[in-house]
């Protein structure tokens, strides 16, 4: 049985015939989230925060824990840290008391600012040890220090995954990442806010693919251990990334430029050469077809429709013709977007603990 952090693998675990505990504190998570898995009988949902001690009898642990947008993770620093190094102990703890195999959601962040470009998993990072994103950096270094000392001290059986920029459905609309926070914008006719420039760079993955991506690290030998980038290494400015969402939408919303946060990483972009070699692993969604995917699911979760979902909705439409006994004429043009079922969340096995990236990873 698996205790997991993280509702899409949750999904996945539960749909392989996996028995899922699902903990999460919900600070940034919401039940919404799980709310198709709370009637399936291989399920359980337990409000837990992971900086305390959990008594559980599982076979996996996969540990996600830990808020990732800036925004919520910068709300409260001190107990962001505590929930990466606190909470890596205690599942470590609980790894090691019940013989359990663990997986980490790392990220990318422990590269910081990386002067090496695209970054992999043997660059030592270039990190800001004292700044308002060092609590998160920090901690989630910390918490992978932790884990290579329980399998080197202890031989626990550990999985470390570095996660980059990851967005889809399910994200909240208040995440404050980039990905949810152009398309709300776009989707309300808001102004589209770029920090900077707009000219620095990062590097957007499907929800999908990362869930594959841990499934398959967690489906690896011993041997195997990590770290190994999950990411998709087509490398983007923060600027097209809007231009995208512009042209996917419809939405005339302007650009304006805000200032560039403290210590925002000028560049970021996987080298997934490892996770090639051994997972067999790619990501397979192209930045179009994910975010088409994403902004159905605002235009859903928020009641609103891009300009170019109704465009699109106005061509399908059945032209409206005289009733007749034979034919009824549809009474409107058909919710396409509103009746659009959302991509499957995938639900891994034991014991996640949930909160981050859609809810997930930067
Ligand atoms: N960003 C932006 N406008 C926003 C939100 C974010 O220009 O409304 C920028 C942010 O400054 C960063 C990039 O987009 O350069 C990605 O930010 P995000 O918070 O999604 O994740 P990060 O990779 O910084 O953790």
């Amino acid at each position: 049985m698996p205790v997991s952090s993280a509702p899409t693998s949750a999904s996945s675990c539960s749909a392989r015939g996996d028995e899922v505990i699902c903990v999460d504190n919900f600070f940034t998570g919401t039940r919404r989230n799980v709310e198709h898995l709370l009637g399936h009988p291989r399920f359980e949902l337990m409000r837990h925060d992971v900086c305390f001690p959990l008594y559980l009898e599982v076979d996996e642990i996969w540990n996600f824990a830990c808020p990732a947008s800036p925004v919520h993770y910068q709300h409260d620093p001190v107990q962001t840290t505590k929930t990466s190094v606190h909470g890596a102990i205690n599942m470590l703890g609980l790894a090691k008391r019940v013989g359990a195999k663990i997986l980490q959601a790392s990220t990318s962040e422990v590269y910081g600012d990386p002067q090496v470009h695209p970054q992999p998993e043997d660059y030592w990072g270039h990190v800001n040890p004292n700044g308002i994103r060092s609590c998160y950096d920090e901690g989630k270094r910390c918490a992978e220090t932790l884990f290579f000392d329980y399998h080197r001290q202890h031989r626990l059986r550990i999985k470390v995954m570095r996660i980059f920029n990851t967005y889809g459905p399910r994200m909240h609309p208040n995440d404050g990442r980039v990905v949810s926070n152009f398309i709300v914008q776009a989707l309300k006719g808001e102004a589209i806010t770029l920090y900077g420039s707009g000219q620095q760079t990062r590097s957007f993955q499907y929800v999908d693919d990362l869930i594959r991506g841990c499934m398959k690290l967690m489906g690896t030998a011993d041997d195997v251990v990590g770290p190994v980038n999950i990411g998709n290494p087509v490398e983007l400015t923060v600027r097209e990334l809007a231009e995208a969402v512009l042209r996917l939408t419809g939405s005339r919303s302007e650009l304006v430029y805000r200032p560039l946060p403290h210590d925002d990483p000028m560049q970021r972009c996987p080298d997934i050469t490892r996770a090639r070699r051994l997972l067999d692993w790619e990501p397979r969604i192209q930045l179009e077809e994910g975010l088409g995917e994403t902004i159905a699911y605002f235009e859903s979760l928020l009641g609103l429709r891009s300009p170019r979902s109704m465009a699109l909705a106005a061509r399908t439409a059945v032209p409206a013709v005289a009733p007749t006994a034979a034919a009824p004429v549809p009474a409107t043009v058909p919710p396409a977007v509103a009746q659009r079922s959302l991509p499957e969340a995938v639900c891994a096995p034991a014991v996640t603990t949930l909160e981050n990236e859609a809810g997930v990873a930067a």
